[in-house]
């Protein structure tokens, strides 16, 4: 067994749903000199990025663009828009909403957290019952994460804006896009979104460090009610410098460097492309999963993700084990179950740089796995697989 100090020869396969794998053309770049960020060149880019960041939300609204991770821009949604004591509608799709609801509690938000199963997606059936009901508008927002990264459920965000429209009711509608923004389609200005919330490390292409705030009218004029704290997450200091191209504090230039080029590399294959490889992947990888008799995680198709399939293990068998041989015989990272399915489920992340043959061997390397732990499957997964993309 390979130890953690030894030469491990061939590439790594990042197959958690983020970080993703980096193109080189992005690492290299992010390996130019650091450059003055209060002079003319870094301005440039500035303008440049602000400007062409708009069509990957598919918005002509502001992206505000903050140095940390997707939990911080959480907390800018929240303390940009609300009030302490406002009442926020949630939805337990899994660990991500958990924690974001844990968030918002922190903040004194009054959580409405509607209970699930960790299967499936926010509903927007409820979403309308719970609006129609709340006649006084005492509930202030409503939270929904595109993708739930830890259970590979989608929600429908489209018809959770149409459940808000049918309710008549003045809610934001905050959206968690940190795993599905670039890879699965995603529409800031159609579905009327509030608040976007993203993060650089999973379909944009980046090593973690960024993380963004695409903003509506609507919560631009929330922000001048909100009375919470911020400081750091402020977004008028941000929007304010931003009309001349700059920061308010020292922006991670290199990282810029790097959205730059990854904003190209994105609109070169095309989003529309982008959206489609994500859907073949994924379907190849259920096809393979099925072909192993194994279930995936996310209870209907509808809400299948394009960009991670949770993959459950039969009963008694434990998906840590599993990842950790995977691991060391096989040098490719898996995500792991994480609170109510830890040990249940292993996570295939299948986004952002990622192509059939990257496909087919991380495939292989969940195969070859499931042989090693002596997990219950049948084999031929990855032909399964072969032959749909072949098709
Ligand atoms: C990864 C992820 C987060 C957390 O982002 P960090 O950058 O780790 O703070 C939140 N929500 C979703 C849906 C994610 O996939």
């Amino acid at each position: 067994m390979a130890k953690s100090n030894s030469f491990r020869p061939g590439k790594h396969l990042l197959q958690v749903p983020g970080p993703t794998n980096i193109p080189d053309r992005v690492l290299r770049a992010m390996s130019f000199p650091t450059i003055d960020h209060r002079g003319p060149e870094f301005a440039e880019i500035t303008k440049r990025i602000l400007d062409k960041i708009r069509g990957i939300f598919k918005t002509t609204q502001p992206v505000i663009i903050f140095p940390g991770s997707g939990t911080g821009a959480w907390e800018a949604a929240i303390v940009n828009t609300l009030n302490p004591y406002d009442k926020v509608l949630m939805f337990e799709t899994g660990q991500f909403s958990t924690l974001w609801a844990e968030q918002a509690k922190k903040f004194n938000l009054e959580v409405e957290l509607v209970p699930g199963d960790w299967r499936t997606g926010a509903d927007p059936k409820i979403v309308e019952k719970k609006l129609s009901e709340d006649k006084s508008h005492k509930i202030k927002a409503v939270f929904a994460l595109h993708n739930e990264t830890s259970t590979g459920v989608t929600s429908n965000i489209a018809k959770i804006r149409q459940a808000m429209d049918s309710a008549k009711h003045p809610a934001l509608l905050m959206v968690d896009t940190i795993s599905s923004l670039a890879s699965i389609d995603y529409c800031h200005d159609d579905w009327k979104v509030d608040v976007t919330v993203c993060g650089s490390q999973k379909g944009l292409l980046l090593p973690p460090g960024l993380s963004f705030n695409a903003v509506s009218q609507k919560a631009l004029e929330a922000y001048k009610r909100s009375t919470m704290q911020k400081s750091y997450w402020d977004w008028k200091p941000i929007l304010t410098n931003n009309k001349d191209n700059a920061f308010p504090y020292t922006p991670p230039t290199n990282m810029f460097f790097g959205l730059d080029e990854a904003i190209d590399i994105l609109n070169e294959e095309g989003l529309e492309n982008v959206f489609k490889r994500h859907t073949r992947l994924a379907e190849a990888t259920r096809v393979a999963v099925k072909a192993w008799g194994l279930e995936i995680l996310a209870k209907n198709p509808e809400e299948y993700s394009n960009t991670i399939t949770a993959v459950l293990l039969p009963p008694g068998h434990d998906s840590d084990n599993l990842r950790k041989i995977i691991y060391d015989e096989y040098n490719m990272s898996l995500g792991m179950g994480l609170n109510k399915v830890k040990g249940k489920v292993f996570r295939i992340g299948h986004l952002g740089d990622f192509n059939e043959i990257m496909l087919a061997g991380a495939l292989a390397g969940v195969e070859l796995g499931l042989r090693k732990a002596k997990i219950p499957h049948k084999a031929g997964g990855l032909m399964a697989a072969i032959d749909y993309l072949a098709k």
